[in-house]
């Protein structure tokens, strides 16, 4: 049994309600009473600006699934919620899932990178995880807390309520 954490990302469609439904979905992956989400931002989009703002969040759960059945997984939840593969990178998307971290398994080939190749860089991504595991240190052995202070956390605010 492995513990991962999951990014969660939403821009069209009803991105809120869609990241719900992803957050409920992700159930049938984990052990059970081992599924957490952190508190939901939104967030300016990467890339391309003429498109919708994100909500963002991180989820991590206790998981028996092989790492490539895990994205498997993640992949028809995306289908399942109306994900279209589209040219553009960093397009506008009804929801995306990617694995951050898989224990501490690091790993790269043609369909998989871990830890996720941009998450040290990535406010909206570290901040959520941070909530979720402050103490966290990467495979390679870097602080979380350490990357959030290279990172300012610039146009991301927490939905009220979280
Ligand atoms: P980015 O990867 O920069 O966040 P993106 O999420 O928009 O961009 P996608 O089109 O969703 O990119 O994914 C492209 C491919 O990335 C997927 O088909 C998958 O095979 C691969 N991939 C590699 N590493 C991971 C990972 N850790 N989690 C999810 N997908 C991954
Ligand atoms: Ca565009
Ligand atoms: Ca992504
Ligand atoms: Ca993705």
């Amino acid at each position: 049994m492995t513990r991962v954490f999951v990014a969660l990302g939403a821009n069209l469609g009803d991105p809120l309600a869609q990241i719900r439904a992803a957050q409920s979905a992700l159930t049938s992956l984990a052990e059970p009473g081992t599924l957490h989400h952190s508190p939901l931002y939104q967030s300016r989009p990467m890339g391309p600006q003429d498109q919708p703002p994100y909500i963002n969040g991180v989820s991590s759960f206790d998981c028996r699934l092989a790492p490539h059945r895990l994205l498997d997984a993640l992949q028809d939840i995306e289908l399942a919620y109306g994900r279209e593969r589209k040219d553009e990178r960093w397009g506008p998307r009804t929801l995306d899932l990617d694995i951050l971290l898989y224990g501490d398994l690091v790993l790269t080939d043609e369909r998989l990178t871990l830890p996720h190749y941009g998450m040290k860089s990535r406010e909206f991504v570290l901040y959520p995880l941070a909530d979720l595991a402050p103490d966290l240190v990467l495979p390679c052995g870097t602080a979380l807390s350490q990357l959030l202070v290279t990172c300012p956390a610039n146009g991301m605010t927490r939905l009220p309520g979280q």
